[in-house]
């Protein structure tokens, strides 16, 4: 059994994620989207509205499933048997910090293989926090979310239209 993990913030998901979910998961017999519950952090949309979000947009994709963790993301990877971590490049701005973090979680657990995959060029300019500061701006997010979560992520970010 294949397993991948895609770990990250989703806080809110957008198409850049979409696409790379949507591209990885024939890749493997599983993909489990990960999302952090980082203590420190609480971010805009509570982790259990953004397991929700992520479920709605892969509900298509019988092999994803749709998990939270805290903790070592190797811990996890672990726990879900998985070996690999994918994680998404958007372009090198990206590669200082993911070589990094790759090169941190090789050390300690040398197993689980990272591996990266290149963002579609029409979405390499989209963040989940660009989404955010567009939103509560009143700007349109269309071109950057999915279709199904426009009206939930501009509502919950500029509640009655503020
Ligand atoms: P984190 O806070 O861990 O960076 P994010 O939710 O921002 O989490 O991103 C999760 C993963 O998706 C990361 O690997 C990130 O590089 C990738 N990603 C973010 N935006 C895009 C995008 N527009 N296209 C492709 N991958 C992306």
């Amino acid at each position: 059994m294949r397993t991948a993990i895609f770990p990250g913030s989703f806080d809110p998901v957008t198409n850049g994620h979409l696409d790379v979910i949507r591209r990885a998961a024939p890749l493997f017999d599983a993909l489990v989207v990960a999302v952090l519950v980082n203590a420190d952090k609480r971010g805009s949309f509570p982790v259990q509205q953004r397991e929700e979000m992520l479920r709605r947009v892969t509900a298509d994709l019988p092999n994803v499933r749709v998990e939270n963790f805290s903790g070592l993301l190797v811990a996890f990877a672990g726990r879900c048997g998985a070996q690999v971590i994918l994680r998404g490049l958007r372009g090198v701005e990206d590669f200082g910090y993911e070589g990094q973090m790759a090169q941190l979680n090789r050390g300690m657990s040398p197993g689980v293989q990272t591996l990266f995959m290149l963002t579609a060029p029409e979405y390499a300019h989209i963040s989940s926090s660009r989404v955010r500061e567009i939103a509560v701006l009143g700007g349109d997010i269309a071109p950057l979310v999915p279709v199904a979560l426009r009206a939930e992520i501009s509502a919950t970010l500029r509640p009655q239209g503020r």
